[in-house]
């Protein structure tokens, strides 16, 4: 359950063009001029260079290696690097620009990045990814740095990478530069509160969500798809707050008991069964594991994978209030229709932006060389999430949008401020 740093999975087919919807009805509410639109359509800067490795086998193999950095208005670019066999630069460009919205929304100083590697991590020994990493990070020594350009992990990177990369932009320095990159093991200046920073998130903004819809916590039940670090967390959270946690499920499937799940229970027997909660007793297994999602709750909380509310059953949804956990769980064509359900679906760029919140976190302490306590962590990340959370809604009023839409709207009416006042162009 390694921290990722979020980032969208969605439309596999097209990821850029499916993020460019929601930034075109964004713009067009906004009034934001051709001149800005253009600026912010396009990324700033797209790096693609070789890395040459030496495999096991003693032969050299080259690997193609991307970072693009779609804006550093608001400050240094910041985002995960992805190791995948199907990586490419389309995909990195809508990486990377879902970051800038989503540092933007949670207002941290933050433009957004993304980086990429095309190599199949799963078929390679700890020896050639480190070397790999190591060949990243020479390659991208003049992109990288802590003000500039801040990786962290994403699918197929973890901590261990993360400390490779951060040792090997140190050496090429000459001193030791942690501020460089975030997601970092705990002794090389990662940060406390780290890991249930995206569930803690989901936490805060659900309570928020549910006291604008005067659904009482106390008499509120939930269902959490996904029992991983998000999904685990968010429902412990919640529950410890007065929700009953009516139903879980991971990729062994849903388990549900309308008197509420014991969260504890099931994550000491997740914990205690190699990760999995195949044969949990705490709930009855339901037949169809995406039947979780159909059930008549209040607060439905995706925190799995992407696109698994769709046109195919957004009809039957019947909770009151969606958080997305997840990155694009809800398909383009599924959000209009829980609009018309009148639903309201605090969106994944808000829900789960706890975890590069906390990511930030990591770079303040790195640069003051001071370490927080989680309790600090904790009480700031929360203030955070739930100021972005008033200000989307505020959004969501004015403009007459929903909670995705407004979000969109907060993040990229504050780039073009900032882009327009800065000038230079
Ligand atoms: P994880 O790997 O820790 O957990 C994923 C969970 O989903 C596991 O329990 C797995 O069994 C379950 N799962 C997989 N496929 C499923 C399916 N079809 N139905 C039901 N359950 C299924 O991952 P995570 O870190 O918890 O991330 C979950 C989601 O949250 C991802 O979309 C991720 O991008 C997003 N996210 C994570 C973070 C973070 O800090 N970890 C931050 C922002 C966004």
């Amino acid at each position: 359950m390694a921290y990722i740093e979020p980032a969208p999975i969605k439309d596999k087919e097209n990821p850029l063009e499916s993020m460019m919807e929601r930034f075109n009805l964004a713009a067009e509410k906004l009034g934001l001029s051709d001149e800005v639109y253009n600026v912010l359509k396009n990324p700033a800067k797209q790096v693609i260079v070789s890395i040459p490795v030496t495999m096991d086998s003693g032969k050299i193999q080259v690997f193609e290696g991307i970072r693009v950095i779609h804006s550093n208005i608001l400050g240094p670019a910041k985002g995960g690097i992805r190791f995948a066999p199907d990586v490419h630069l389309d995909e990195v460009k809508a990486l990377a620009a879902w970051m800038t919205w989503k540092c933007a929304v949670v207002d941290i100083p933050y433009g957004g990045g993304k980086g990429g590697v095309r190599c199949n991590p799963r078929e390679m020994s700890a020896g050639e990814i480190e070397r790999l990493m190591r060949g990243y990070t020479k390659a991208m020594l003049d992109v990288f740095g802590p003000d500039k350009d801040i990786p962290a992990p994403d699918m197929g990177t973890g901590p261990r990478e993360m400390a490779w990369l951060m040792d090997e932009y140190s050496r090429a320095k000459g001193t030791t530069i942690n501020a460089v990159v975030t997601g970092k093991p705990l002794v090389l200046g990662g940060s406390l509160g780290r890991t249930e920073a995206t569930g803690r998130g989901v936490m805060v903004t659900a309570l928020a969500a549910m006291q604008k819809l005067k659904i009482n916590p106390f008499q509120a039940t939930c269902a959490v798809q996904g029992f991983g670090n998000v999904g685990s967390w968010a429902s412990q959270l919640l529950e410890e707050r007065g929700l009953k946690i009516v139903a879980i499920s991971d990729i062994s499937g849903a388990y549900h008991n309308e008197n509420g799940i014991n969260i504890q229970e099931a994550i000491a027997y997740r914990d205690s069964n190699k990760g999995t909660l195949e044969g949990f007793k705490g709930g009855d297994k339901l037949a169809d594991p995406m039947d979780l999602l159909e059930l008549d709750v209040d607060v439905l909380v995706p925190a799995a994978v992407e696109d698994v509310i769709t046109v195919k059953n957004v009809d039957r949804i019947k909770a009151k209030l969606i958080v997305e956990g997840a990155n694009g769980p809800t398909s383009a064509k599924a959000d209009a229709i829980i609009n018309e359900k009148g639903i309201m679906a605090v969106p994944d760029i808000l829900a789960n932006a706890g975890g590069v919140t906390v990511s930030y976190f990591e770079w303040v302490q790195n640069r003051l060389g001071y370490k927080w306590t989680a309790e600090r962590v904790n009480r700031r990340s929360d203030r955070i999430l739930k100021d972005a959370f008033d200000h989307v809604y505020e959004a969501s009023q004015k403009y007459n949008v929903p909670m995705r839409i407004a979000a969109y709207i907060v993040a990229i009416d504050k780039v073009a401020k900032t882009y327009t006042f800065r000038g230079g162009f």
